[in-house]
């Protein structure tokens, strides 16, 4: 079994900075800058890249087995690098009632880039970082010795990944925000930035259990913790997925004034809250807030980006 060389994938890194003009912040003072994980690679996009990308090294070539939603950005893109590097993946799929229906668009995709679909039950779901639980569904899956990377792939190896993301933003900003699911980009980030530059977390799921995971994802992949980092929980929308007509047209508005995509489970939540937060004045005159764009929107939005 050998490595499967990554470098053969092109990826976009150091991704690029682009500076926004928008009035929103600069009538306060303020730079915004687009960190564009989203052109880091086509498939592998944005911070699943930088997850993925030591993960796949360390399985070294054995078959990938992971978890995630019937929607899951991060199924999408394991089972995308297994059809580009040639490695055996298998998802593991919440929902055993998915397993009677004809797939969604994002698990047939996940199909049609050789990914082996294993549905179990919620409860099954929940449970499945308990040991017992695991084997069961690694041998029901029939992939026991497969290389395991947690649902939303945020281990330490991932976080460690994570790291570069701050590193390519040191010295170019004050504020560096990003949207968070698990939390495995912002623990890595955060670790990643220099003295004196904070890191800012959007959670998009409700539930307040986040900074608790965060400390949790940096004390394995770290030790300890690392960096000057807080959440802002004000922008979830209802939860993971949820959305309302005005963050709708936020993200529209947002499209048309940047000619840039906006990815709406993550994307356009963090870009709300950045917005809002300019308008109450967080951000000081002078200051520079970097927006780490982590994905893009899937299925590609042609008509937007095409139209503009
Ligand atoms: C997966 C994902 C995230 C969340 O990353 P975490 O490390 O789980 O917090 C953010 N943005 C996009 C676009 C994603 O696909």
């Amino acid at each position: 079994m050998t490595s499967p060389d990554l470098t053969a994938l092109h990826p976009r890194l150091p991704s690029p900075a682009q500076e926004s003009a928008d009035e929103r912040f600069t009538r306060r003072g303020v730079r915004l800058l687009l960190k564009r994980d989203d052109l880091i690679h086509p498939e592998l996009i944005g911070n699943k890249w930088r997850k993925l990308a030591p993960n796949l090294a360390a399985a070294a070539g054995r078959t990938v087995v992971t978890f995630g939603g019937a929607y899951s950005n991060h199924l999408r893109a394991t089972a995308a690098a297994g059809r580009l590097l040639g490695l055996r993946t298998v998802g593991v799929v919440r929902g055993q009632e998915l397993a009677d229906r004809p797939l969604n668009p994002s698990l047939a995709r996940c199909a049609a880039d050789g990914m082996r679909l294993h549905f179990v039950d919620r409860s099954t779901y929940r449970r499945k970082t308990e040991p017992q639980t695991l084997a069961a569904v690694l041998r029901a899956a029939d992939a026991e010795g497969a290389y395991v990377v947690p649902e939303g792939g945020s281990n330490a190896l991932a976080v460690r990944g994570c790291r570069a993301l701050g590193e390519e933003l040191r010295g170019r900003a004050d504020v560096v925000a990003v949207a968070c699911g698990t939390g495995g980009t912002m623990a890595g980030l955060a670790a990643g930035l220099g003295p004196g530059q904070r890191a800012l977390g959007v959670p998009v799921l409700k539930g307040g259990f986040l900074a608790d995971d965060i400390r949790e994802l940096q004390a394995e992949a770290f030790g300890g913790p690392r960096g000057d980092w807080r959440l802002d929980e004000r922008f979830h929308f209802g939860g993971y997925a949820r959305t309302t007509p005005e963050l709708d047209a936020f993200a529209e508005d947002f499209e048309a004034r940047h000619g840039m995509a906006v990815e709406r489970l993550y994307v356009a939540k963090l870009l709300y809250g950045l917005v809002a937060l300019a308008e109450e004045g967080a951000f000081p005159p002078g200051s520079t807030v970097a927006a780490v764009v982590t994905g893009s929107p899937w299925p590609a939005a042609a008509a937007h980006s095409a139209s503009r």
